[in-house]
């Protein structure tokens, strides 16, 4: 037995890609895994030992829901500082994971038969997330440097949130300030909500982040998300947070209540770490992300393979309509080539051309990857 809304939802195909790309990997193939976006780099020192001594101080008892007051204070602080928000640690929810941030967000914003616009292919857990809620998803048409066009057609009476993705997952296209301001302008003028998540911002090349929450008139209809996972290489860590207007708060924190309680309170005292202590070695990470993208992209292109620069994260996303497009290409890729990756399709339907390919892998592996996707494709 099953309910209808349960029926709905499919399988997160990251994650599912993840655990086969393991399980070849346990049976001896030398898989290379470009699949999850999971970087590769160890959680740093000073994280891990903040976590470790708070274990040992004896801090693992329940937490408040909305998380301990010295996390909440410093991701105020930090989007004060860095992303121009006027925040209170009042107006922070501290959650197991960006994710939860993401359902959190969008149960509390939407409802049976409301529409949420997603800009392009984008990340596989948005539209499982909106249909939890009972509303669904009208795809944002884009550009072939996945910029938005002609938004406006996308929204309708039962619109009721854009989500922005920037730096985005799949596609790494960042948008720059007259692209946010013109998205603010669509809410504005529709009263729509924004669920901004930025998730990559640290994770960006020859591009400034700019949170639309900061934009003039967007502070009263934008939930900002974020977490550790990507900045800090913390993903199994499970940290997260989401900050909007306090009446959004409230039904976010009742939800958190309700389900997960809090997010793991050792955990929390990691994170202020992550974030008060020292950043080089964000830095450092960042600094190999971005040498891992010119590799791969001049690359693919050297092979023939349309593949746009990403200016954040660490995926890229060619077209390979002429080999049969995403799904045929990555059942291939794995087949022939022995490498993971994920078919665009899963980011929604304007991505059936592509594949994402995660470069949170070493040079050498992806120098590897591109012998053998030539080898498959006969270059
Ligand atoms: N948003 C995006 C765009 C992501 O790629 C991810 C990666 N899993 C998340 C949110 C969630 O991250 P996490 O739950 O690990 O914090
Ligand atoms: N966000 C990452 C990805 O897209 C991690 C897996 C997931 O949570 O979807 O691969």
């Amino acid at each position: 037995m099953v309910s209808a809304r349960m029926a709905s939802i499919h399988e997160s195909t990251t994650l599912k890609i993840s655990a086969m790309a393991k399980k070849l990997t346990a049976e001896g193939l030398d898989i290379i895994d470009m699949g999850v976006g999971e970087p590769d780099f160890d959680t740093p020192r000073h994280i891990v030992e903040a976590g470790c001594s708070s274990i040992r101080n004896g801090e693992t008892h329940y937490a408040p829901t909305a998380g301990i007051l010295d996390l909440r204070k410093a991701i105020a602080q930090k989007l004060v500082r860095e992303n121009s928000l006027k925040v209170s640690p009042d107006d922070v929810s501290v959650t197991p994971g960006a994710k939860m941030a993401v359902f959190a967000a969008l149960q509390a914003l939407l409802q049976e038969g409301d529409e949420c616009v997603l800009i392009g292919p984008s990340w596989v857990s948005y539209e499982p997330c909106v249909a939890f809620a009972g509303a669904s998803v009208a795809w944002g048409r884009v550009d072939e440097a996945f910029q938005p066009r002609d938004l406006a057609a996308s929204i309708n009476s039962k619109t009721r949130v854009i989500l922005v993705n920037s730096p985005s997952n799949p596609t790494g296209a960042v948008f720059d300030k007259n692209v946010l301001q013109e998205i603010r302008d669509l809410a504005v003028d529709h009263n729509l909500f924004v669920v901004s998540d930025e998730i990559y911002e640290k994770i960006i090349y020859d591009h400034e982040h700019i949170s639309i929450g900061s934009l003039p008139g967007m502070e009263e209809r934008t939930v900002t998300i974020n977490g550790f996972s990507k900045a800090y290489a913390m993903t199994g860590w499970r940290l997260g947070y989401l900050t909007g207007p306090k009446e959004t708060m409230k039904w976010v924190n009742r939800l958190l209540s309700h389900s997960v309680s809090q997010a793991t309170t050792f955990v929390q005292r990691a994170g202020v770490e992550a974030l008060t202590g020292p950043q080089d070695e964000v830095a450092a990470m960042v600094k190999e992300f971005r040498v891992r993208r010119d590799l791969l992209v001049s690359g693919l292109r050297d092979l023939g393979i349309p593949c746009s620069t990403p200016g954040g994260a660490f995926y890229v996303f060619p077209d390979v309509s002429e080999y049969g497009g995403g799904d045929a290409f990555t059942d291939k890729l794995l087949k022939d080539a022995l490498i993971a990756a994920t078919p665009g399709s899963a980011f929604g339907p304007g991505g059936a051309n592509n594949v994402r390919l995660s470069y949170a892998t070493s040079q050498a592996r992806i120098n590897l990857a591109l012998e053998r996707i030539g080898k498959m494709i006969g270059k």
